[in-house]
């Protein structure tokens, strides 16, 4: 049957409602359905799961999607079930499973009901699970958060490198690999590691063109300059990441200080205080959201209409997450960053005390980023091109760089005078 495709739209309207694809969402299902390895580099919100959940539905056996965080395998499981009739059409085994519920979820495997199992990298690589499925059909493997194998990703887990000889153990089916981190680097250590160099790889867009980008000196003055980009803003829903916790509590109580509706959100607060300042964001109580990193992983409030950093993020890929926040549904997104040179000091002496190859790369991911900051060329464009894209427009209307190239004209002139 040369040529002859299976018409995926009906089936997309069958199982999840929808009408059309998102993006090369239909060739990446067409092509796992072919059985072929595929590598999928698309941004956040791009529709990256339906590029498996979808085939799981349509594939004889279970998916297993391999995934690192157990709230984000619970909220796609949800998900799932809320598609289907059949709770144990998805399951997923953690840590946080009693006995009793695995034995159901293995029940429901074994009986053909579930088409999807979610499992983070430390069960899968557990003696037991692997004896197990090793007795499953298994349809094929999807590696979520792919960039988490890679030590040049903004999230590296040194379990994900062992997914590959599990898979081998347990039984050879396709795999697929889905992230939104697409520096040249991460992918091609990600494709090495699990033995798929040949795969196709589908690459989207990773051009963001509702947000602007504007980085601005960082002066001692910045707490000040924050508050007025605040009240010139007022009412709109934002997010201040800092370096750390500690600037993180001062930042939030100078900000309530000053009448602004803000918040602290880091990994040492109580969870409880925690949770309740993430929630009473993201249900509009609060405006502003004082962060470490540690905030908006699988967070998706689509109007946050700006993110501030404070100190110079970590690396671009980095950036690049944290800013990807604003404008989820396509509306305006504001992202500004306070950068002075003397940052990048007080970061590398952070770094001391790790081991030395992770202080390499973290130097070599930080001097980017600085490049970044103090570069003159269109954000745009730097930005894509550290994922390995190529921004084609002369001025992307929607950067510092773009709206207002002073500094070049500067740097001309100086170079003249010279
Ligand atoms: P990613 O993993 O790439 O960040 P998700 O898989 O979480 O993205 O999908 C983001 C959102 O897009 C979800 O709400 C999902 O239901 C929606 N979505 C995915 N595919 C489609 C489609 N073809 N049409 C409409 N909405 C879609
Ligand atoms: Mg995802």
């Amino acid at each position: 049957m040369a040529g002859k495709k299976i018409n995926l739209t009906d089936q997309l309207k069958k199982y999840f409602g929808f009408d059309t694809f998102k993006g090369n969402q239909e060739a990446i299902i067409q092509n796992l359905l072919a059985g072929n390895d595929t590598f999928v580099l698309m941004p956040t919100g791009g529709g990256k799961s339906l590029c498996y959940q979808l085939p799981s539905l349509m594939m004889e056996g279970t998916g297993v999607v391999i995934s690192p965080l157990i709230a984000l395998m619970k909220n796609q499981v949800d998900a799932m079930r809320n598609f289907s009739e059949e709770d144990g059409i998805a399951h997923f085994i953690n840590s946080s499973l009693n006995k009793g519920a695995i034995d159901q979820v293995k029940s429901d495997i074994l009986s053909g009901k579930t088409k999807l199992l979610y499992v983070a990298p430390e069960s899968l690589t557990k003696e037991e699970n692997v004896e197990f499925l090793k007795t499953v059909t298994i349809s094929f493997y999807a590696v979520d958060e792919a960039h988490c194998i890679s030590e040049w990703g903004h999230d590296f887990r040194p379990e994900y490198r062992r997914i590959r000889p599990i898979i081998n153990e347990i039984g050879k089916a396709p795999v697929i690999a889905l992230t939104a981190t697409a520096t040249p680097k991460v992918q091609h250590d990600i494709q090495k590691n699990l033995g798929m160099v040949d795969a196709e790889v589908f690459k989207s867009s990773f051009n963001r063109p509702n947000l602007y980008y504007e980085v601005r000196p960082k002066t001692n003055n910045v707490d000040r300059d924050i508050i007025k980009f605040i009240k010139n803003n007022q009412e709109k829903s934002g997010i201040i990441y800092c370096l750390s916790r500690k600037k993180v509590e001062e930042l939030a109580e100078i900000l309530q200080a000053n009448g602004i509706n803000a918040r602290a959100y880091h990994a040492g607060m109580d969870s409880a205080t925690r949770t309740q300042n993430q929630d009473d964001f993201l249900m509009e109580k609060i405006d502003v959201i004082v962060a470490t990193i540690a905030f908006g992983m699988g967070i998706d409030k689509p109007d946050v209409r700006f993110v501030i950093h404070y100190d110079i993020p970590k690396s671009l890929e980095g950036y690049y997450q944290e800013t990807g926040r604003a404008g989820r549904d396509g509306g305006e997104g504001q992202c500004i960053t306070f950068y002075t040179n003397k940052d990048l000091q007080k970061l590398e002496k952070f770094m001391q005390g790790k081991p030395v190859a992770e202080q390499e790369i973290g130097k070599q991911l930080l001097l980017e980023t600085a490049a970044y900051a103090e570069s003159s060329v269109c954000r745009r464009k730097t930005l894509l091109h550290y994922f390995g894209e190529e921004y084609m427009e002369e001025n992307c209307g929607n950067c510092d760089n773009c709206l207002n190239p002073k500094k070049q004209v500067e740097a001309q002139e100086l170079l003249c005078t010279v």
